[in-house]
């Protein structure tokens, strides 16, 4: 019988002991337990030059903060004989606010990888060289500063494992989520059908499917409407 596929994840960080942190519960921590995915951490410090594990050091041209090294870091990519230098084919991406955003069909395309390796970034970030020599894709997850790249990857691995096969329960549909056909999900509700004097829309307990799907579908398009513009435009296009 031939082995289930798994998507082998490489991390680069300063706190390999952050790992895997949250995703050792609920789904991904199932995947996890069930090899559907593998998390390997390798420590940035362990390939210092000095003796106290120094993996940073001043901006050139003058700035605030410290920059991760490259002769460091690149030695710690170069330890897992990637790509050109030959062992194991893998994507490469640094997690940082310079990225191209994360979004639902990277994160689609990302889960048909098998070797994905990630560099998460401290302080001002990693040396511009290093991003260059090993064609690294930088992602990011927001526009906003985190402290560290670490939970950036985790979200990231979150994103991309429930997207495996047999991750999601068969119940759990993936079509219908948010950012499907640019639009965000319709609202929800479950019992009891009036809480707070407040009654769940009629139409939901019609049992008539067919008008239930279309006012789901308008509430989707208006609420994509109000709160993401930039969606709501991309969906207008596709319709054309
Ligand atoms: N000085 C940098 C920010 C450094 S934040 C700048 O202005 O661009 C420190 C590290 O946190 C980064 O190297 C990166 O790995 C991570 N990080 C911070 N914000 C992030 C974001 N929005 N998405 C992904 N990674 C992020």
């Amino acid at each position: 019988m031939s082995k289930a596929k798994k998507l082998n994840f490489d991390i680069l960080t300063i706190f390999p002991e952050m790992f895997p942190g949250f995703l050792g519960f609920s789904l991904t921590g199932k995947a996890l337990k069930e090899e559907k995915i593998e998390i390997n951490t390798h420590n940035i410090r362990d390939c210092a030059f000095d003796s106290h594990g120094s993996v940073d050091d001043t901006p050139f041209g003058g700035g605030a903060g410290m920059v991760i090294r490259p002769d460091v870091l690149g030695k710690a990519i170069d330890k897992l004989k990637l790509n050109k230098l030959g062992e194991k084919n893998s994507k490469i991406i640094y997690m940082s606010p310079k990225g191209k955003p994360l979004t639902q069909d990277r994160v689609k395309s990302l889960s048909k990888e098998e070797n994905i390796t990630i560099i998460c970034g401290r302080f001002e970030g990693v040396d511009e060289r290093v991003i260059e020599h090993y064609d690294v894709e930088e992602i990011s997850i927001g526009d906003y500063i985190l402290t560290g790249g670490e939970q950036a990857a985790m979200i990231l691995i979150d994103a991309v494992t429930r997207l495996l096969p047999n991750v999601l329960g068969s119940s759990e549909s993936l079509d219908e989520e948010s950012f499907e056909n640019n639009l965000l999900e319709y609202p929800q509700y479950t019992r009891p059908s009036v809480w707070n004097n407040r009654k769940v829309p009629e139409i939901l307990t019609s049992g008539h499917h067919k008008k239930i799907d279309e006012w789901r579908k308008s509430k989707s398009v208006e609420k994509t409407k109000e709160i993401r513009p930039d969606l709501y435009n991309k969906y207008l296009d596709l319709q054309e």
